[in-house]
């Protein structure tokens, strides 16, 4: 476990220094030894956390042992998701600034780089709107929770319209990994469209190629790397 919550401090810090989150994103992990519960930070900027700012949570998004600490208030994005995907042993939500503009226009994100691969299992987006209307965009209960994990289903991740993006992986490295190229691959399709020019032609990765990379791409060497940095610091 301790492990565990040192990951997470590693997870917050690397992806803090990415910029794909700011002050208001956040990293969780499914417990290892019980799949009902998970850690995540209470509520602090994500580049602060230390393992001692770490909580334990149930699947409603109580805090265990909170001792008057205040929490997260969109957890509820993570409760939800865990319950409804027993696969996924880790969560990253994010306001990743070059997500945004896909998750309203409609326009689909394709993978284009190989690092990006997961992109190509497919990546809807949620309309925060279609659950409820008037709302301050945040998911900050359970209904809103439930219903974004509905919108991702079996997918690698979610956008979110106005907002962001909710990323899902076996394992931390992996969530963190694609967090961070999900972003990259915005930035670079961005990039392709506008030299393409309207209705051009862009090479995408195909499903052979997507199969091939996402068997296997856990970010390894890069979690190597950002762990000695995040940890150094
Ligand atoms: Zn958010």
């Amino acid at each position: 476990m301790a492990d565990l919550l040192l990951d997470l401090v590693v997870a917050s810090r690397t992806l803090a220094e990415h910029g794909v989150i700011d002050a208001y994103g956040h990293a969780s992990a499914r417990s290892e030894t019980n799949p009902q519960r998970y850690f995540m930070a209470r509520n602090l900027a994500p580049e602060l956390v230390t393992r001692e700012d770490i909580l334990e949570y149930d699947l409603d998004s109580n805090a265990i042992d909170a001792n008057g600490r205040a929490l997260y208030k969109e957890r509820f994005i993570h409760g939800e998701i865990y319950k409804a995907r027993p696969d996924v042993k880790a969560i990253v939500h994010n306001h990743s600034p070059t997500v945004v503009p896909f998750a309203c226009t409609g326009h689909e994100m394709r993978p284009i780089f190989h690092m990006s691969a997961f992109i190509g299992l497919g990546v809807p987006t949620w309309d925060i709107r279609d659950a409820q209307e008037g709302t301050d965009m945040l998911v900050s209960s359970p209904y809103l929770g439930a219903h974004l994990a509905k919108q991702l289903a079996a997918h690698p991740a979610v956008l979110m319209r106005g907002h962001g993006s909710t990323v899902v992986a076996e394992n931390l490295p992996r969530a963190v990994g694609r967090t961070i190229y999900l972003e990259m691959n915005a930035r670079m399709q961005f990039q392709a469209v506008m030299l393409a020019g309207p209705g051009g032609y862009i090479n995408y990765m195909d499903d052979a190629e997507v199969a091939a990379n996402v068997s296997w791409q856990n970010y390894d060497r890069s979690w190597e790397l950002w762990k000695k940095r995040a940890l150094e610091r």
